[in-house]
């Protein structure tokens, strides 16, 4: 299985104008491989992906600069090019009205691709290699596991991004005879069958003032100006921060749930637009979406590697059964509470709902049920989660 790590690096000014000359060296040969292909197509030949690879050693006489850049870069050149014909000619397969693949301008060239070999990750002194590039220093805010494949540099503006691609072993952890419901907290992030309440990290709320801040001054900014350039690297280094603490939280919280329970249930996220949404719309309804659409794939890839099961389930009435009885009980979005008229037994809404997800399944009624207090658990605690002493109640 292939994780994809992101993280910004910081070349020194020297690799950096190496970096910028190796991507035109790349456009350069992109374009020049591309007027092959269509130079060859009016004479009626047609070139395949390792006829123009074949071109690339002979091309280094015309283009000196071609020496410069690492040859399994230049490969990946001819790759991209040739997915990018492919995918055109896939859409125009869909009767779509496409044009010719264009040659790239200035600055349209933005990935130097290493694939398998040519780099080297030294993650103690937080240093990436690159083959005729040099030593670049890069934020591990997480640890990359596993076998790195390739290792993707990109331009964005005036900022660096190393793309890590790695390959995980599936590592099979033992048993616990555990398994767990989790609903889509409405004020919390999860409520879980053991009774465990998540707090909802909100971490794009709390940075908004700080955003808002650096909007305000850059809608106030000479266009071009320095000071502009320099509020648009502080407002995306903002974004960054928000995106990483989002990320630190989900994976800590998902990795949780992976190592205490050998069979998870979670409502499937396709039909989620069926669950009552009430007034509970608008950004901050989105972020939650998204944070739970990813925590879902990052629990989902996490099992799978660990021999863990996720059963995803039809969320239909999960919130409106009774968990003790199976009766509907009617509720609006602000009851909080799950009050059973039939058998009398009352709970946490949320939780209430866990345990349907849970005998949902599992095919099987859950039981003895009882109701408990919710044991909160702060984004705090989450975010400082150590294996050793988790905050969470578990069974
Ligand atoms: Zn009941």
């Amino acid at each position: 299985m292939i994780i994809s790590y992101r993280y910004p690096i910081f070349p020194s000014r020297e690799v950096e104008q190496k970096l910028v000359e190796a991507l035109d060296t790349c456009r350069w040969l992109y374009n020049r491989l591309l007027e092959e292909i269509n130079k060859a197509r009016e004479s009626g030949k047609t070139l395949r992906t390792y006829d123009t690879q074949n071109l690339i050693p002979l091309l280094k006489t015309e283009n000196p600069n071609l020496n410069k850049v690492y040859s399994k870069v230049l490969q990946m050149v001819n790759y991209t090019l040739w997915s990018n014909i492919k995918g055109l000619s896939a859409l125009k397969k869909n009767g779509r009205k496409v044009g010719h693949l264009r040659f790239k301008g200035k600055g349209w060239y933005n990935t130097l691709n290493y694939n398998q070999s040519g780099f080297k990750l030294d993650q103690d002194h937080s240093i990436l290699k690159l083959s005729k590039i040099g030593e670049i220093k890069i934020k591990l805010h997480r640890k990359v596991e596993g076998n790195i494949k390739a290792v993707l540099i990109k331009r964005a503006g005036d900022r660096w991004f190393a793309l890590i691609q790695a390959e995980q072993e599936p590592k099979q952890l033992s048993e616990t005879g555990n398994v767990v419901g989790l609903d889509v907290g409405l004020t919390s992030f999860v409520v879980d069958s053991d009774g465990n309440s998540v707090e909802n990290p909100r971490f794009a709320e709390k940075a908004a003032t700080k955003v808002k801040n650096i909007q305000r001054k850059l809608s106030r900014a000479k266009k071009g100006s320095n000071n502009r350039r320099k509020l648009v690297d502080k407002l995306d280094k903002a974004h960054e921060r928000i995106n990483n603490q989002r990320s630190d939280f989900l994976h800590k919280l998902s990795r949780m749930y992976v190592n205490r329970y050998d069979i998870i249930c979670a409502e499937d996220l396709d039909v989620m637009g069926l669950k009552e949404t009430g007034n509970n719309k608008g950004i901050h309804r989105n972020i939650h979406d998204a944070s739970w659409s990813r925590f879902m794939s990052m629990l989902s890839y996490k099992a799978q590697s660990a021999g863990r099961k996720l059963i995803v389930v039809d969320p239909r009435n999960t919130s409106q059964r009774c968990s003790f009885c199976g009766s509907i009980v009617r509720k609006e979005l602000s009851d909080r509470v799950h009050e059973c008229p039939y058998c009398g037994f009352s709970s946490n809404r949320d939780y209430n709902a866990a345990v349907n997800i849970l005998s949902t399944g599992m095919e099987q009624p859950v039981a003895p049920i009882e109701s408990k207090p919710l044991h909160h658990v702060s984004v705090m605690q989450v975010l400082a989660m150590k294996w050793e002493a988790l905050p969470f109640r578990v069974g």
